[in-house]
């Protein structure tokens, strides 16, 4: 029997926990050269980051747009920065910050920390200045309005990609964000999506895409959503969205992530969106043993590995670059890398991210991924990926699996060649 355990006992248990990760990890903080910061680009990812005091709060929302209000699916939300210039670096990250979930989020436990010295910020571990942090300005355009709702809670900028959730017809009804694995009370185990009620229409998100042009035209799209009880499990629904953006512009990358259709309807499926003006095409496996995927997955790990093999078919067939998350830390980091290499063998990018307990979702109260460990899987990922020539930081099809905010691949591939 599994004894409940108290927010704060989980928190104790974390730090304890992160302190031994830092151990494993063995960054010099006083001294860092390039390697350890790369290994603080991976504590960042998997740990997030300490920024409690409320000026370092009003600094960070401020210039960041962080809100604690916006739709946590993934976890992915944070401030948005570049860092690691004085070691010759370009990295580019959403650290995810405590203000950005819930003052009780577990990112109020990890060991790395914002200092500020002169008016200059800086990621610090043990009190040390590791690099000097350059926060992104927040879109103009967050605070705009679009059909009465605020326009960064339609889509959210991570380093200059739109991510926004579509709503969906499902057993609620029309206009929903939800899936039907929450609906059913099955949902993956990760997962903080909140199902609520989305009265917005294709051409809302079209007005958001057109403001955030107008500001930065360097921008690019991913469209996402949970599952429906239909046959195609959702994909069916984001053409209308698909076509309404690329009216506003001819040549933003706009990239579907979404559960894959059946076998059968594949073909037709993703050659519609591809009509509609798709650039890259995006079907999380998330995990893949089978036994872990059934444990952290228990409804989604249903659909058949052949509906998402033949999507991809489909898609690389059609030249559209074709990607995968892998969660790393909820299987072991060998089943991770063979899922790698399988995905690279079919022409698959792999995009691995770190298991985040976010609130709400089922493993809410696990303890987070070993930094020591996605690092060594990201290294040995993009070696991979390299050997089959999956490029895993090629920013021209853009979208969330090339924006790598979340992720430490693309900073590793683009800054260590
Ligand atoms: S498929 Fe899983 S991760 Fe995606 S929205 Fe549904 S429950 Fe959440």
């Amino acid at each position: 029997m599994i004894l409940p355990i108290t927010l704060d006992e989980y928190l104790k248990r974390v730090e304890v926990v992160n302190r031994e990760f830092m151990n494993q990890l063995n960054i010099n903080s006083k001294n860092p050269d390039r390697e350890d910061m790369f290994k603080l680009d991976s504590a960042i990812s998997c740990l997030g980051v300490r920024a409690d005091n409320d000026i370092f709060y009003d600094v960070l929302k401020i210039s960041s747009g962080t809100d604690d209000k916006i739709e946590k699916r993934t976890g992915n939300v944070g401030i948005n920065v570049i860092y690691g210039q004085e070691n010759g670096l370009n990295f580019r990250k959403v650290a995810p910050v405590e203000k950005a979930y819930d003052t009780k989020g577990f990112t109020s436990r990890s060991p790395i920390e914002i200092l500020s010295e002169s008016g200059k910020f800086y990621f610090a571990v043990d009190g040390n200045s590791m690099s000097e942090i350059n926060f992104m300005d927040a879109p103009k355009w967050y605070s705009n309005e679009v059909n009465g709702v605020k326009a960064s809670s339609i889509l959210q900028n991570e380093l200059g990609n739109l991510m926004g959730t579509i709503p969906l017809i499902t057993k609620e009804g029309a206009g929903y964000q939800t899936c039907i694995y929450i609906e059913n009370e099955v949902p993956c185990n990760f997962c903080g999506l909140e199902s609520k009620k989305k009265d917005l229409i294709p051409t809302d998100y079209a007005e958001v895409v057109k403001m955030a042009l107008d500001e930065n035209s360097n921008t690019t799209v991913t469209l996402t959503a949970g599952n429906t009880p239909t046959k195609n499990r959702g994909i069916e629904y984001y053409s209308d969205f698909v076509k309404a953006i690329r009216k506003v512009s001819d040549n933003i990358p706009i990239e579907v992530e979404a559960s894959p259709p059946t076998k059968q309807d594949s073909y037709k499926i993703i050659e519609e969106l591809l009509d509609a003006g798709i650039t890259s095409y995006m079907s999380n496996l998330e995990v893949y043993d089978k036994v872990a995927r059934k444990a952290a997955l228990p409804a989604k790990s249903n659909i058949p590995l052949e509906d998402y093999m033949k999507s991809f078919d489909v898609a690389n067939s059609l030249y559209l670059p074709t990607y995968s998350v892998l969660i790393v830390g909820l299987e072991d980091k060998s089943s991770t890398i063979d899922g790698v290499e399988f995905l690279a063998r079919n022409g698959v990018t792999t995009v691995p991210l770190p298991f985040k307990p976010v609130q709400g979702a089922e493993y809410q109260f696990r303890t987070p991924t070993n930094p020591a460990v996605f690092a060594e899987v990201s290294i040995q990922a993009v070696e991979i990926m390299r050997d089959y020539g999956v490029n895993p930081s090629a920013r021209s099809s853009g979208g969330c699996s090339q924006c790598g905010g979340c992720s430490v691949e693309c900073n590793r591939d683009r800054n260590f060649k």
